[in-house]
């Protein structure tokens, strides 16, 4: 080992969403913390920037509400479905809880750079930018630390107590560490792209359908529309392969708004697709590791709550490890507490993300010739409220410790 070493009481290994709010929460408690982020800023895009009302309830818990809502945002209140042109039912924020009558939409950099600065009050907080983990360092079966390398070389050792792996669906700790999926499931892809906001727009997001595809468009902060795409898996690809011209034509016809766009496209570029995957780790914990977020618990995007369950996940593990470094007990069994729980509610949201990918990601004819008449009933019926309020609303607040409660 030819770099520096280090000695931490917790390795968070990524800087987003879940690693911010864990390494903030941990520091306010005093724990010796340190955040690995292998980018070199928080810089991202079309990446968790709707905050669903379940993620302003954690955050009035925390009473960190105010501090977030001063940041630069735009409230989605209302929502409607479309048949083409055709309204076909509306829904409200209002209606779901008292007291949060929207979703926040706040760009995931602005976000994560005010857990951070939140997080840097705190003096056992610590965090590296451009220290991609590559390594797990393991002793008698016990995670004890991690090695940061770059161009091959190792620069940075760092032992601790535990390590956290929140770093995101395609997390390197949870290869490193050997944990197992449970399952996986993959309808399709979202293509996104965004448009200039027309002054009549408001705040309405919208899902439509048309023969072709499921379209959902988003009102994005400060004067865009930002615009998804369903597409059914292998699509994406085909699609690419016809050429522009049939994807423009599609878009095009969907939306007057996109009009402009869809005309000013030569190629490809402009699209950001996201692979609409659940995934579920089958344990959580190792002696000494423990995965959060999407790393433990990854969630499609029907329904943009990828971050608000990212981030219960963090705040239960604040707790939980909190816990578990003051008994000096980190085993897998005492780690595990935060898969037990967290993983019913995380399933249960699946099982329902993954029935509306049937529909939203079909490339059967016969249920893109039905799904307008399906989905107009769920909207007549108490059906989908219910839906919703599954998806957005958090039925039962997490147990927060008053120590990580911020008017303290
Ligand atoms: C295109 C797109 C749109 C989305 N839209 C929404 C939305 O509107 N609302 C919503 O709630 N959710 C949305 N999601 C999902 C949401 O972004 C995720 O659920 C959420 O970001 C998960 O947070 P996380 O902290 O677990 O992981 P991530 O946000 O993925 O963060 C993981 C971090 O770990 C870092 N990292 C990875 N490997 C290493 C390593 N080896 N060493 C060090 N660091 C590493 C990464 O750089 C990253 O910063 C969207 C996702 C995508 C891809």
């Amino acid at each position: 080992m030819l770099g520096k070493q280090l000695q931490k009481d917790v390795i968070v290994v990524g800087g987003g969403p879940a690693g911010m709010m864990l390494g903030l929460l941990l520091a306010k408690v005093g724990v010796q913390v340190i955040v690995l982020e292998s980018h070199d800023n928080f810089d991202r895009e079309y990446r968790g920037e709707v905050l669903q009302p379940r993620f302003v309830q954690l955050l009035d818990q925390l009473q960190l509400r105010t501090y977030i809502e001063q940041l630069p945002h735009s409230k989605l209140k209302k929502g409607a479905f479309y048949h083409y042109d055709k309204k076909k039912g509306n829904f409200d924020f209002a209606s779901m809880i008292a007291g949060v009558p929207y979703a926040l939409w706040i760009p995931q950099p602005i976000l994560l750079q005010a857990l951070y600065a939140k997080a840097k009050e705190y003096p056992t907080f610590d965090m590296l930018f451009h220290a991609p983990v590559k390594k797990l360092i393991e002793k008698d079966g016990t995670v004890t630390g991690v090695v940061v390398e770059q161009e091959n070389k190792e620069l940075l050792e760092i032992q601790a107590k535990i390590t956290v792996g929140a770093d995101g669906r395609f997390s390197t700790i949870r290869r490193l560490g050997g944990f197992e999926l449970e399952y996986e499931y993959y309808p399709g892809d979202l293509i996104w792209f965004s448009v200039k906001r027309p002054p009549h727009w408001g705040e309405e997001l919208q899902f439509k359908i048309t023969e072709g595809h499921s379209y959902i468009t988003l009102p994005k902060y400060p004067d865009l529309l930002q615009v998804g795409v369903a597409l059914p898996r292998g699509e994406w690809k085909e699609t690419q392969r016809q050429g522009i011209e049939t994807f423009r034509k599609e878009i095009m016809h969907t939306n007057k708004e996109f009009y402009d766009f869809a005309e000013s496209l030569v190629n490809f570029k402009p699209f950001v697709p996201l692979q609409a995957k659940n995934h579920m780790v089958k344990t959580w914990a190792k002696n000494g590791c423990l995965l959060i977020g999407d790393a433990a618990h990854c969630s499609s995007p029907v329904g943009a709550i990828g971050v608000s369950l990212a981030v219960t996940t963090a705040v239960v593990a604040a707790d939980v490890i909190w816990d578990a470094l003051q008994k000096h007990d980190v085993s897998a069994k005492v780690l595990g507490r935060v898969q037990e729980i967290r993983s019913e509610e995380i399933e249960e949201i699946h099982q329902i993300q993954k029935r509306m990918g049937k529909l939203f990601f079909t490339s059967s004819k016969f249920i893109k010739g039905i799904r307008p008449y399906i989905l107009s009933a769920a909207f007549k019926t108490p059906l989908f409220s219910m839906i919703q309020k599954k998806l957005f609303v958090m039925k039962n607040p997490v147990a927060i410790n008053p120590e990580f409660v911020f008017n303290k």
